[in-house]
């Protein structure tokens, strides 16, 4: 499709300024630029098709399936945005007065309420403006406790070889030394390989649980032993709760702190870079090293973000919260859960689950027999699901499962839909028999089919010159 800048004629426009109420003032000819900007000059009508097209190139939870694993891209309900819209909280200034703005202090103190309960922690930030900013203001949490104690040769973070790739990034970022372990084959922690590297110079372990495969821990209250044994903390990943939430809380499985991504499990829409928020509770020992904020307590020094972070981020997870309630909560990890065992059973038969067992809210399949036998990869068959309008799963991660495909439906998808997935994956297991060929080059409906992704991130053309 053509850029904006590429539909422009000159002298065409879609605005109509009003008289200007207000003393017309002249700027000195220094301050004046020289030629006016290039602006691409269109009418109204060519305007709103531009986005309109832009729109169409676009996936997201309103055009269809999107079980992109670890990233929990559910259906967000219209009222947490209505509510977030509302002027007494788009129109606040994080300077006003405090006693002028305790209603959004009252907003902060019930997320903050809330969110403990669900995770069993004892404080909570909101500063942190997503999942790895929250991993790296929880990580220096433990640096500041270990400091404390006078013990900072504590220089070292365990991090099991299924983690996120932030974990490993977060605790490097923080100065230590990260020291990754082997999952057992059964995707979990192999607490013999834990044992081995657990010593005085251990600060702490970071886990997801359930894990990057989709799989509850069972040994988790003996790796949190272990590891408090040795004098380190146990930081959760929590950015994704969908499994757990009014299910088990990580504070009494035994971790120190946590982040959780209100933009992923507490309904703030994502994926398009728009503000987060990683929320970063921790336990009565580590409260007095959260950041301090103008509405929040907190009396550490440290400093993560302006003022209390993405405000409007905490409105929509706190109008969430209170919608859902006490029953709905725990409803919706349930059905988190259902979903994803549904839609893996559906699908076994042809793709075959990497770990053949219940899973918690994602599962991954393993391709890497299905690609031997017909040369179709993991990458092949995401990309043929876009001609069928489904986003395709995340790829190749977690790490120790090759040509992997993580699928995470969510609980906001109806059985419908569930089936229609299942069967559009049996499709491509079968097509891939007949004409591989043709999964080789999918999509074949999109506007870009196989793009560089490495250069594509590494250097994006975002700035359109004039010639
Ligand atoms: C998404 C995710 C993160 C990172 O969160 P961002 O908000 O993208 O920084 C970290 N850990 C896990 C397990 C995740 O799924």
């Amino acid at each position: 499709m053509k850029l904006i800048f590429e539909k422009s004629v000159p002298g065409r426009k879609s605005t109509i300024l009003g008289k200007c109420d207000v003393e017309q003032v002249s700027l000195p000819e220094s301050m004046k630029r020289s030629a006016a900007p290039a602006l691409p000059e269109v009418s109204e009508t060519d305007l709103s098709r531009h986005y309109t097209e832009l729109c169409h190139n676009v996936h997201g939870v309103n055009c269809g399936f999107y079980p992109l694993g670890s990233c929990t891209m559910k259906y967000n309900p219209r009222i947490d945005e209505e509510i977030a819209a509302l002027p007494g909280f788009t129109g606040v200034h994080p300077l006003a007065p405090p006693e002028t703005t305790l209603g959004c202090r009252e907003v902060l103190d019930k997320a903050s309420e809330y969110l403990c309960e669900i995770t069993g922690m004892d404080g909570m930030t909101f500063q942190p403006a997503a999942g790895a900013h929250g991993e790296f203001t929880g990580v220096l949490l433990i640096k500041k406790y270990h400091d404390s104690r006078g013990e900072s040769r504590r220089n070292k973070i365990i991090v099991p070889d299924s983690a996120h790739g932030t974990n490993p990034a977060t605790a490097a970022m923080c100065g230590y030394q990260v020291v990754n372990i082997p999952s057992a084959p059964n995707g979990c922690v192999d607490l013999e390989a834990l044992k081995a590297v657990l010593g005085e110079d251990t600060a702490g372990l970071m886990l997801t649980n359930p894990n990057t495969v989709g799989i509850f821990d069972e040994n988790i209250l003996e790796i949190t032993r272990l590891v408090h044994e040795a004098g380190g903390l146990c930081y959760y990943d929590g950015a994704n709760l969908n499994a757990i939430m009014g299910a088990v809380r990580p504070g009494d499985m035994g971790f120190d702190c946590i982040h959780m991504n209100l933009h992923k499990t507490f309904a703030t829409p994502h994926g398009g870079g728009g503000p987060g928020a990683g929320a970063v509770g921790c336990k009565e020992h580590l409260k007095k090293f959260l950041p301090a904020s103008a509405l929040m307590d907190g009396a550490g020094e440290l400093q993560v973000r302006s003022f209390a972070g993405n405000f409007l981020v905490v409105v929509k997870a706190l109008t969430y919260i209170m919608t859902l309630g006490r029953e709905g909560i725990p409803e919706a990890s349930a059905n988190a859960v259902l979903n994803a065992n549904y839609l893996m059973r559906k699908i076994q038969g042809t793709f075959e689950p990497a770990f053949d067992r219940i899973c918690m809210h994602e599962f991954v399949l393993d391709l890497s027999e299905f690609k031997k036998r017909t040369g179709v990869s993991a990458l092949d068959v995401a990309k043929s699901l876009i001609d069928y309008g489904m986003h395709p799963p995340t790829m190749y991660f977690p790490l120790i499962v090759h040509e992997a495909l993580m699928l995470e439906p969510t609980e906001t998808e109806s059985r419908e839909t569930l089936d229609w997935a299942a069967d559009i994956f049996r499709k491509l297991y079968d097509l891939a028999e007949t004409d591989p060929e043709y999964m080789h080059s999918a999509p074949h409906s999109a506007a870009i089919a196989r793009p560089d992704e490495v250069r594509a991130a590494r250097n994006p053309i975002l700035r359109y010159t004039a010639e």
